[in-house]
């Protein structure tokens, strides 16, 4: 998977579409699934416990990560990364738009 925690994607498909997010966090053990902040919201229905009244909560779901694309943070645009290698011998992702290295 090409995509890191704290990366802004944007929604390719679904009723997301055209919406921008940071990735929360990577569920990488189960096929990529990401989640990823104010996008794919589901409410939550919580029955009162003894200690916290219930109520409706909102809360992110996450979503299949093929259907997310990373934004360049240079050039702001959706775009796909190629993998390259630094003289160091890390391996880092490269915007194929502008070339800039998405750390
Ligand atoms: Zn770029």
């Amino acid at each position: 998977m090409k995509l890191k925690k704290k990366d802004k994607v944007i929604v390719l498909s679904g009723r997301e579409k055209g919406k921008r997010g940071e990735i929360l966090q990577i569920f990488s053990e189960d096929e990529g699934r990401v989640l990823i902040a104010k996008i794919n919201m589901v409410t939550k229905h919580k029955k009162p416990q003894q200690n916290e009244p219930g109520g409706i909560q909102k809360k992110e779901a996450p979503m299949a990560a093929c259907k997310v694309m990373l934004v360049c943070p240079k050039c702001d645009k959706p775009t796909r990364v190629k993998l390259d290698k630094l003289a160091t011998g890390e391996r880092v992702r490269v915007c194929r738009g502008c070339s800039e290295v998405i750390l």
